[in-house]
């Protein structure tokens, strides 16, 4: 069993201010997996004195210095990533290898994307021929605040973390309560990457105490949060007396648009992906709407994929699922499956309970619904879970107009053979991403949604700029441009 109660601040792991001992549960098997301690006010007002204090010789720090630093994060990592993948294993129940190959890699992968995206940033620049001696500088916008959620816990980090130090910010981390061992872990990168003490900081805590706490303090200028819509209403009206900007990156509800000209393996792609991290990612297609020539066809193959799920525990290895975070994640779950029944919904694979031969561990069983009206509960809430609701369309007016009629707008899915409907498809759907025929986006690219997924772009150049204020200066002399 694990035991760290203390928190990073000012380059070094400190006690709590007045100790409370949290548990982190195993979901595989409902055991304390380690104890850590949930910070307060004093443990957050000494990290943000501490990021603070080190604020202005970072922000002076030359940018070619700073990447270097940050650079070194890298090494850390490539030491010690099997052990930083076992400890997202077991706080959050991903399978060994998805932990090792897809969680953990987000740290290299964002940081290699932020490196590369760093090196175009131009600090200080003339605005342009028409504009004699007037110039644009981005400057670093002071103390942030990270907020980070447990489903993708590094991913989040890493989004937050090193583009905020990159751009000269110095931060506080408040990583989610029920993932936090990886978060310490990454502190633990930073110290011994030789970043500055009070640079990068971190504070165990929850929402209603660290997270608050920061969100309203006064010397805070950012906020980066990424979590539920309900948090980020919370932290933005927290954030509002002191005026902070605010980022937010929420939940989700994709629509996986399947047309009858779809590859042939568009189906089950989209099963997969739904299923994927046991359904808990904010941009999960979880909407999949068929077109009505392919219905039947589809909903059989989309059953039979799911059946062929594998659920299992996070420490063994193999392309299995695991369970789902805690408790409160697999009876909120269970209450969706079951209102998915109650509204009229036809279950075709999965549903309520434990998988089979399973009595222990907070496992879903992969489940789609079929005959999905627009509209249901099931269709309408982000489940966060390994359920899969399918949902006919006549024609792509129809499914537009399904795909959109959401709160969210995070990611959407277009599956077509026809170039000219995916593209039309694409401009169409109101979402801060579209992704089509199972082609990724490319590395850099920005992340974020629109309305209730949230205001931000994280990833790439703009991933960075999040964290810098623009200058306008005027009268700025042609010799000194040039320095
Ligand atoms: P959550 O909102 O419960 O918690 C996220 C973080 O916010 C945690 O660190 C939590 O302690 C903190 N928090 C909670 N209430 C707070 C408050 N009032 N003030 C300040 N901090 C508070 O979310 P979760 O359950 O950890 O994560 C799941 C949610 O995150 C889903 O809705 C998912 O879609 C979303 N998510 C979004 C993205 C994205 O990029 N859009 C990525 C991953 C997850």
């Amino acid at each position: 069993m694990i035991e760290k109660r203390e928190f990073y601040i000012n380059g070094q792991w400190v006690a709590p201010a007045t100790p409370r001992d949290w548990a982190v549960i195993d979901p595989s098997t409902e055991e304390p997996c380690a104890v850590i301690s949930l910070g307060d006010q004093a443990d957050t007002d000494a990290a943000v004195a501490a990021a603070k204090a080190a604020f202005p010789a970072w922000a002076a720090t030359p940018p070619s210095e700073r990447r270097a630093i940050v650079a070194r994060i890298l090494e850390q990592y490539e030491a010690r990533k099997e052990e930083f993948a076992r400890a997202i294993s077991m706080e959050m129940g991903a399978p060994v290898d998805f932990a090792l190959e897809q969680q953990a890699p987000c740290l290299p992968w964002h940081t290699g994307n932020f490196l590369r995206a760093f090196d175009h940033i131009e600090w200080v620049r003339p605005l342009g021929a028409h504009a004699p001696g007037t110039m644009i500088a981005l400057e670093p916008i002071g103390v942030v605040g990270l907020i980070t959620p447990w489903n993708w816990p590094v991913n989040q980090i890493a989004l937050k973390a090193i583009p905020a130090m990159l751009a000269g910010c110095t931060c506080v981390l408040k990583p989610s309560e029920e993932s936090p061992l990886n978060a310490m872990l990454f502190a633990e990168f930073c110290h011994d990457a030789g970043v500055p003490p009070g640079v990068f900081n971190l504070v165990n805590g929850d929402g209603a105490g660290v997270g608050t706490r920061l969100s309203s303090h006064p010397d805070v200028e950012m906020i980066s949060f990424t979590g539920s819509t309900r948090a980020g209403r919370a932290i933005t009206k927290a954030a509002a007396e002191t005026l902070k900007r605010v980022t937010l990156e929420l939940g989700g509800k994709g629509a996986n648009v399947i047309f009858a000209d779809a590859d042939e393996k568009a189906v089950k792609r989209g099963v997969l992906h739904m299923m994927s991290n046991t359904g808990q990612s904010c941009n999960a297609p979880s909407r999949m709407l068929v077109e009505r020539a392919i219905y039947d066809r589809v909903v059989e193959e989309a059953a039979e994929v799911a059946k062929a799920v594998k659920v299992g525990p996070a420490s063994e290895h193999g392309r299995h699922i695991g369970p789902v975070v805690n408790k409160r994640q697999w009876d909120q779950i269970q209450g969706y499956i079951q209102k998915g029944i109650d509204e009229g919904a036809r279950l075709v694979a999965g549903g309520l309970g434990l998988p089979e031969g399973m009595n222990k561990g907070y496992y879903v069983r992969p489940t789609v619904f079929a005959d999905v009206k627009p509209g249901m509960t099931i269709e309408r809430e982000e489940i966060f879970g390994p359920v899969l609701s399918i949902v006919p369309f006549e024609d792509e007016a129809e499914a537009v107009r399904i795909a959109n009629d959401t709160p969210y707008g995070l990611t959407n899915y277009v599956q077509t053979q026809d170039a000219a409907r995916a593209n039309r498809m694409a401009l169409a759907l109101k979402s801060g991403m579209v992704e089509m025929n199972g082609k990724p986006r490319g590395a850099g690219a920005p992340f974020g949604g629109v309305k209730a997924s949230g205001r931000a772009r994280e990833g790439g150049v703009w991933g960075i700029e999040e964290f810098l204020e623009v200058k306008a200066i005027s009268g700025w002399t042609a010799d000194l441009a040039a320095e």
